[in-house]
């Protein structure tokens, strides 16, 4: 009986206890279709001076809504299409769609933005990477400083030879680097001075924090990495600012630009041209208002 009644748990148990490997499985099988029924699309977030206010820059982040679940986290998603092999076609894909709403905007009269796009690790360490790249760049014939890279620390960290070369060659093509997600990673300054990246992202765990009594950690690295950004001569970004104390606290310790819903959240494509488009027009008949 205790046998039966074991086996019959374990029966009854085991959809249970992988129920999350499993659903990683059912939308690893939906992700593989996702491109190609147009279930994925690209939202941009302005990026901001933050002395003027001025819009400096959009980061591309990747949105996909699924036929019967809705809207699917990138945070749950990406780490599925790194472990199944497919982030470098979804990678490639949002490439070739930041180059193409780039692209648009050009030939539809406004003045762009650079547009950031996030690389997982295993996109930026794939062989045929640079190919894509400069495959990209010419089939939109883009100029220098229309894409910018966003990478994390560990995986400039993880094969930092190959990561510097790589890096080399992507600044030579006119694309700018940012290293996202700072501070949470385990880069060194002799490191960082060995990259050739122009952009430090404070990490949104960082900022959240700022202003608040009783955070004095955060901001202490807060303070660093904007202090380490400016020994550098790296431009220094914050993601994820939301409050008036934070922003005030980046203001007093010499940040550059930021981001976050404060400002604005990421936007459809349709929203972020019309801002520029917003933008062209304000600008022309006063002149320079900042
Ligand atoms: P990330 O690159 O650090 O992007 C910033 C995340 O913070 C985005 O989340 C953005 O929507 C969110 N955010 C921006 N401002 C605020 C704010 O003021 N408050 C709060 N609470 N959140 C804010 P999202 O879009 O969910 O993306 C999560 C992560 O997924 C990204 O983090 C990035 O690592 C990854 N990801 C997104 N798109 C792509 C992509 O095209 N390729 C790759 N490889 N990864 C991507
Ligand atoms: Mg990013
Ligand atoms: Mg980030
Ligand atoms: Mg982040």
């Amino acid at each position: 009986i205790a046998k039966a009644h074991g086996r019959n748990t374990w029966r009854l148990y085991a959809p249970e206890m992988n129920a999350s490997a499993y659903d990683d499985m059912l939308l690893a099988v939906d992700l593989r279709q996702a491109i190609d029924v147009g279930e994925l699309e690209l939202h941009l977030q302005p990026q901001f001076t933050l002395a003027q206010g001025q819009p400096v820059g959009m980061e591309a982040l990747l949105r996909w809504t699924h036929r019967t679940r809705g809207p699917v986290s990138p945070a749950r998603f990406i780490p599925i299409a790194e472990s199944s092999g497919m982030i470098a076609e979804i990678g490639n894909w949002v490439l070739r769609e930041a180059a193409r709403i780039w692209s648009r905007w050009r030939s539809e009269g406004l003045v762009p933005l650079p547009i950031a796009v996030n690389l997982s690790a295993v996109q930026f360490q794939a062989p045929d990477f640079l190919h894509e790249v400069g495959r990209v760049l010419s089939e939109f014939d883009l100029p220098a400083g229309a894409l910018e890279m966003e990478l994390t620390e560990g995986t400039l960290m993880a094969n930092t030879d190959a990561a510097v070369e790589t890096l080399h060659q992507l600044v030579g093509k006119g694309i700018q680097i940012a290293i996202d997600d700072f501070g949470t990673g385990y880069s060194s300054l002799s490191y960082l001075r060995r990259f050739p990246v122009s952009k430090l992202k404070i990490d949104r765990s960082f900022v959240l924090d700022l202003g608040k009594h009783g955070n004095e950690g955060a901001e202490a690295i807060a303070s660093a990495v904007i202090a380490m950004a400016k020994s550098l001569q790296l431009r220094v970004i914050a993601e994820g600012v939301e409050t008036a104390e934070q922003r005030d606290f980046l203001k007093d310790h010499g940040c550059d630009e930021v981001q976050g819903y404060l400002y604005a959240r990421p936007m459809s494509v349709e929203a972020a041209t019309a801002l520029l488009a917003q933008r062209a027009r304000s600008a022309q008949p006063q002149g320079d208002m900042a």
